[in-house]
């Protein structure tokens, strides 16, 4: 009798709440009919969260399985289609969203993003597989065709659409008076310091950063190119920002430290606002100026909002924004791009080293 072989590909999965628990897994190549399309993995970008997830203080594997395959910032490319696949075909380069909704009013409006009930899952984070892996079968609904010249960075299109979101809900939530913001503070200079940095710009406003690395850091260099300043945090405390400035209108939190979060609260000027984006896994308490945050939020109609994740909607934004910003500053996404790894070295690429700004673990060369 013949044997019937099931081909296999290999993926990156951690167990979840284990500490360093990353590893190679070997899966079935995902079968694909109807309303689903293969998805063959080009590469995959590595953030925070993979990190907290690797080291056991975030993430959840999908009901039934021990195991969570990781990555959530994936370029691909189409492999094969069902016959109920419209829109897209092989050879179509791809960037799928993350969230998938639940049955809330804002996940069946299409905003999982503002997900109501919280049983979403997340594609490599919450309760469905990601996609550090060879393959991976994907809905159309969650795929964003990328033009192939964006092919170089397409893949930061994830980490972009976070700080779509953040930016576009700030400015819808100012529609709540006049609002002509001038100048824009940016804390932090991973990807979403950068990324936010670049739409700011690309919005007209002045920005400073404030963050760890060195003036003369790669970070420091990229920023200044853009037309920001750049400040580090060592000579230039979060604290002291509003003195050093004068009157903020936006500030854009993107260090995931909580006790920046709550300082950035008390240096926002008046009708200002704050968009907090680091998510904290951790337990920490700090002692804040309560009086004083209290006192400038009510007296200066100060807003502080959180933003997590992005719809489809940023995701298209993202790729707009890619456009106009490439044509502005030549090759500004690949010089975020600060090491690329090649899949065994799995382990080195979400060890987090502090001249990294993105680092690619490479799935497939074309
Ligand atoms: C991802 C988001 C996700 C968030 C919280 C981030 O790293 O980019 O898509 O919603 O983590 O899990
Ligand atoms: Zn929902």
């Amino acid at each position: 009798m013949a044997k019937t072989l099931t081909a296999t590909m290999r993926a990156v999965a951690v167990t979840p709440k284990k500490p360093g628990s990353a590893r190679q897994v070997e899966l079935p190549i995902p079968k694909v009919a109807g309303e689903m399309a293969l998805m063959r993995v080009l590469e995959v970008g590595i953030d925070g969260t993979d990190t907290e997830i690797n080291n056991g203080l975030y993430g959840e594997p999908p009901p039934g399985s021990d195991f969570l395959v990781i990555g959530h910032e994936a370029l691909s490319v189409v492999e094969t289609v069902g016959e109920g696949v419209h829109g897209f075909e092989p050879g179509d380069l791809v960037v799928s969203t993350v969230r998938r909704p639940d049955n809330c009013p804002n996940c069946r409006a299409g905003e999982s993003d503002m997900c109501l009930f919280g049983n979403y899952t997340e594609r490599g984070i919450k309760g469905a597989h990601g996609y550090m892996g060879q393959y991976y079968s994907e809905s159309p609904a969650f795929m964003v065709k990328i033009p192939p010249a964006l092919r170089p960075y397409a893949v930061l299109l994830e980490p972009l659409s976070i700080v779509e979101k953040a930016t576009f809900q700030a400015w819808k939530i100012q529609e709540r008076l006049l609002w002509q913001p001038a100048r824009a503070v940016v804390l932090g200079a991973g990807p979403i310091g950068i990324l936010g940095t670049i739409l700011l710009r690309l919005r007209g406003l002045e920005v400073h950063v404030y963050a760890k690395s060195a003036p003369d850091s790669l970070q420091g260099r990229l920023l200044t190119s853009l037309g920001a300043t750049y400040q580090s945090v060592d000579d230039h405390p979060v604290t002291g920002i509003k003195d050093e400035l004068g009157q903020i209108d936006f500030v854009l939190e993107g260090t995931g430290n909580s006790a920046v979060a709550f300082q950035a609260m008390a240096q926002l000027g008046t009708n200002g606002v704050l968009c907090l984006t680091g998510v904290s896994a951790g337990n920490r308490s700090i002692e804040i100026p309560a009086d004083l945050i209290n006192l400038q939020m009510v007296l200066g109609n100060r807003v502080t909002f959180g933003s997590v994740n992005a719809n489809r909607r940023s995701f298209e934004m993202g790729v707009q924004h890619f456009q106009q910003a490439e044509q502005r500053w030549p090759s500004i996404f690949e010089r975020l791009i600060t090491r690329r790894v090649p899949f065994d070295d799995f382990a080195s690429a979400l060890n987090r080293r502090p001249e990294d700004i993105k680092t690619l673990l490479t799935i497939a060369a074309e």
